[in-house]
């Protein structure tokens, strides 16, 4: 999966990480060219768009790491990005299935690997987890996939319902319901009835199934190579019976994986596992991880600017710490502190940077400091000159003018920026003074 997408990426990024300095329009041309690589891949407009934007303010926000190209560090950015677009929150392969015996609902349109998966998913759960597991087919208009899916348990030694002539759907659930209390199984799935295209009637049977069998995870399976559509059909389900997550089927195949890639975002909804082949072991757990790296075919890259990063980090916190210890703190730390509390999401991290910060982080907390408010302070001291930042006292009414209109902003939002800047200042003195700092510092570590 993904070839021709890594193919056309590796492309850009082998020419853009050649170069030792890159111009902003490098970068721009570099990035147009991703942007179609994701087009024509299948990603959707606003995903592709939104995609390139994000790398692009990473990519000019970036500090410069000693020992990395810049090429380099967009190649990072954009693994970062992918790893992003295609990452829920959960945990794909971690099923919620404590509690037996757990329900798991699986839906889909006829044809997308449907019942095909419920067997690949059956004998993960029995061979990786040692579940005890029950398979049950509603698929009641097709003898034929009831047939199937009990050859495929068969096959795999996984217990299936029985078939019973003439049940619906509902009575089906509420039997394979009471077979996996009785029969002491610790999950069930239900594989539905799929049709060719979304219907009412479709819908409706899958909504009674599941108001009965209250499915712990509701998993829908589509067929990753009609591309889009996947996704406009994962949002449709969803709608109508809300789901838990996505199996992509048939990513072994040529397709052009716009549809992983666009999930996520358009739908909300995480790809839990990927189906690589028609045979009942060929499931994989979606790893935004293992994927990312896939696409882009340079962890080695990626694995160097992780390090540099690292190496750059801890650099600039120890200069930061010798500062401390002599009391000093200007504007430049502030910045400093307030693109790390923007890297830590939010005031908690200041906490763990500063001693004797935790009221002051409080307080934040309570006057609704926000990312917006951090963005806006560091946007304020961006637009001092150096020996103002350096030496903020020399601060006086026209400097605050020019700077504040720099920022987009109010001489008062200046003012108070100056006002935390101080007494976070005086603080530092007073530490520093006593020795107090060495030995808070000493403290942390
Ligand atoms: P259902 O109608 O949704 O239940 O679909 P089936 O499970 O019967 O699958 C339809 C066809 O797709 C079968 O021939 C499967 O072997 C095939 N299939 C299912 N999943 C995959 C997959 O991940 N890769 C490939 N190559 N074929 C698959």
């Amino acid at each position: 999966m993904f070839e021709n997408l890594s193919e056309r990426l590796s492309g850009v990024f082998e020419r853009l990480t050649k170069q030792g300095a890159l111009s902003d329009t490098d970068v721009a041309t570099a990035l147009r060219e991703v942007r179609v690589a994701l087009l024509e891949a299948d990603v959707s407009l606003p995903v592709a768009r939104d995609f390139v934007r994000r790398v692009q303010d990473k990519a000019t926000g970036q500090a410069v790491t000693k020992s990395v190209t810049p090429g380099q560090q967009v190649v990072k950015i954009v693994h970062d990005e992918l790893v992003h677009v295609l990452a829920g929150d959960t945990d794909p392969g971690r099923l919620k299935i404590d509690n037996p015996p757990a329900p798991i609902l699986m839906v889909g349109l006829q044809g997308s690997g449907k019942t095909t998966t419920t067997a690949k998913l059956a004998r993960r759960l029995t061979e990786r987890e040692g579940k005890r597991v029950l398979m049950a087919s509603l698929d009641t208009n097709r003898p034929a996939a009831m047939e199937q899916l009990a050859i495929l348990g068969n096959q795999i030694g996984v217990d299936t319902l029985p078939i019973v002539k003439g049940e619906s759907a509902v009575q089906i659930a509420r039997r394979a319901k009471t077979q996996a209390s009785l029969g002491g199984y610790d999950v069930y799935l239900l594989d539905t009835a799929g049709r060719l295209h979304i219907d009412e009637v479709l819908m409706n049977e899958v909504q009674a199934v599941r108001d009965v069998a209250n499915p712990r995870e509701t998993l829908l399976v589509v067929d990753g190579l009609t591309g889009q559509d996947a996704v406009n059909v994962a949002a449709e389900f969803d709608g109508k019976v809300g789901i838990t997550g996505v199996v992509l089927t048939r990513m072994d195949g040529d397709g052009r994986g716009g549809a992983a890639l666009s999930m996520r975002a358009v739908t909300g909804k995480p790809i839990r596992f990927v189906g690589l082949g028609e045979k009942t072991d060929s499931l994989e757990v979606f790893e935004p991880e293992r994927i990312a790296g896939r696409i882009l075919g340079m962890g080695d890259i990626v694995a160097l600017v992780e390090k540099a990063q690292q190496t750059f980090e801890a650099e600039q916190a120890e200069r930061m710490m010798k500062r401390f210890q002599k009391g000093l703190f200007n504007m430049n730390d502030l910045r400093m502190q307030l693109e790390q509390m923007l890297k830590m999401g939010g005031m908690q991290g200041l906490m763990g940077m500063m001693p004797g910060a935790g009221k002051m982080a409080k307080a934040a907390e309570q006057a609704g400091i926000d990312d917006r408010m951090l963005r806006r302070q560091i946007a304020l001291i961006n637009s001092m000159t150096k020996k103002e930042r350096s030496n903020p006292d020399i601060l006086q009414a026209s400097r605050k003018k020019r700077i504040a209109a720099g920022a987009g902003l109010d001489v008062a939002d200046l003012n108070r920026l100056l006002k935390q800047h101080k007494q976070m200042a005086d603080m530092m003195k007073k530490l520093g003074k006593g020795g107090m700092m060495k030995q808070a510092i000493r403290q942390m570590m």
